[in-house]
């Protein structure tokens, strides 16, 4: 008997049929004598609809309101879900984050985990419950209801498998498991049995939504087993090893992951003296956005060229940060170029391999693939590239690298 922690995501429990398959493939896992708890996200679209009305209601909700209205989503599935167990004779018991106790900070829309109280979800599966808790969601210390961040509901279930010290956290989703590349990208990408830990970190870092960057710090911080799975097809998904594979020599690259929606601003001619990259950077990360890539760039000339990448959602804020500042910072121009995205390939291999980066340019190079930004860490190689080329570019790394599934033209033409 196991104590296993499932989690179910929006397409999983997209509509009543799903949600009824849903409950199907618990009671399996209960009438094996599982101890189940469930955490589950809003119905597909759900949050992106509400989203959607708070920003036609004012162009900036308060976060506040914005979580109040946001954590509605998870608790209609909650609901749902157990009913859909009790009409099939199995106890089982909904709780929101507030209820079970998931203790936050108070950073609204994207707030951390402190601590979750496993007192009520303990006492209910001992009384035979399956218990279902709403993901993405918790509670401050004065009460307000908070949410952890888009694809939080992943969190909230590695989080609870580890305060629950689960055999297991199974990330239940709508492809097989992790893959070496986005599937619904690249047809032929292959499914991986098992990829470390530190791999899946910066691919999930690097853009790679199935699943999200927190859930996996989560998962190797408290030792917890994670998964990844079909909620459709049966298969034993991909398992996140906390351990490198020493036996086998590392492939170069494990994957390629990327980000569609950045943005690129470009500040030209500015002094070349100590403290620019401070009087840029600085203004934009004190209003609280994220500065991804940057480069600096000294001509002979003296001056200097800092460009850096954010969201695109935020890039017009930092536009007019910058267009404010423009005076002090003595600039010749300030560019934003909101058409760029960034492809990266990932790998713990690349430590020992050779020539990657060069091998990246090239097949890059033969697609007439402009790079505008490279940045490199050990385990992975970035790109900014024009977004027109996103698909193109992921496409052409993939086979480059020989990534493809070779198996794929049978799956799809069986003999
Ligand atoms: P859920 O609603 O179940 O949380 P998400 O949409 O958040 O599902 O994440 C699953 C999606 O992640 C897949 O449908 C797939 O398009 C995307 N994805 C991106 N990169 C990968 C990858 N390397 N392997 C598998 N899926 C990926
Ligand atoms: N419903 C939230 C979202 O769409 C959380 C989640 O699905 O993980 O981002
Ligand atoms: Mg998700």
């Amino acid at each position: 008997m196991a104590l296993v922690v499932q989690k179910y995501g929006g397409t999983s429990v997209g509509s009543i049929e799903r949600i009824e398959a849903v409950a199907e493939k618990i009671t399996g896992f209960r009438d094996n004598g599982d101890d189940i708890v469930v955490v589950v996200s809003a119905m597909s679209g759900e949050t992106n609809r509400l989203t959607a009305l708070a920003l036609e209601m004012m162009q900036q909700p308060t976060p506040r309101e914005m979580d109040v209205l946001l954590s509605t989503g998870e608790q209609v599935t909650i609901a749902l879900l157990c009913m859909a167990l009790e009409k099939r004779g199995y106890g089982a018991r909904s709780f929101t984050g507030g209820q079970v106790r998931i203790l936050t900070d108070e950073s609204h829309t994207k707030a951390r985990i402190r601590e979750i109280d496993s007192t009520r979800i303990r006492t209910q599966l001992e009384q035979g419950d399956v218990v279902v808790v709403a993901g993405f969601q918790g509670v401050d210390e004065s009460g307000n209801i908070t949410t952890l961040g888009r694809g939080g509901s992943d969190t909230t279930a590695v989080a609870l498998a580890a305060a629950l010290q689960a055999d297991e956290c199974q990330i239940y989703t709508d492809v097989k498991g992790v893959y070496t590349t986005d599937p619904r990208v690249v047809e032929d990408a292959k499914l991986l049995d098992s990829i470390t830990f530190e791999e899946m970190l910066e691919l999930a870092s690097l853009g790679a939504k199935v699943l999200q960057i927190r859930a996996v710090e989560f998962a190797g911080k408290y030792k917890v087993p994670l998964r990844v799975l079909s909620s459709f097809e049966a298969g034993s998904g991909t398992l996140i090893s906390l351990e490198e594979d020493t036996d086998m020599e590392d492939p170069a690259i494990a994957g390629i992951a990327f980000e569609r929606d950045e943005a690129k601003l470009t500040v030209s001619g500015v002094p070349d003296v100590p403290g620019i990259a401070y009087k840029v950077i600085g203004p934009v990360s004190d209003a609280g956005i994220e500065v991804d890539v940057i480069v600096q760039n000294a001509a002979a000339d003296g001056s200097n060229d800092i460009t850096f990448t954010v969201k695109r959602a935020e890039s017009d804020r930092t536009k007019a940060i910058l267009d404010e500042i423009a005076g002090t910072l003595d600039a010749r121009e300030i560019v934003l170029d909101k058409k760029v995205c960034k492809v990266s390939l990932v790998g713990v291999g690349m430590r020992s391999h050779a020539g990657i980066a060069s091998k990246m340019f090239k097949a890059l190079a033969d697609e007439n693939i402009n790079i505008e930004i490279i940045t490199t860490s050990e385990i992975k190689i970035s790109v900014v590239i024009e977004e027109k080329y996103l698909e193109l570019a992921v496409r052409a790394l993939h086979s480059a690298f020989d990534l493809g599934d070779p198996d794929y033209e049978k799956d799809q033409n069986p003999a």
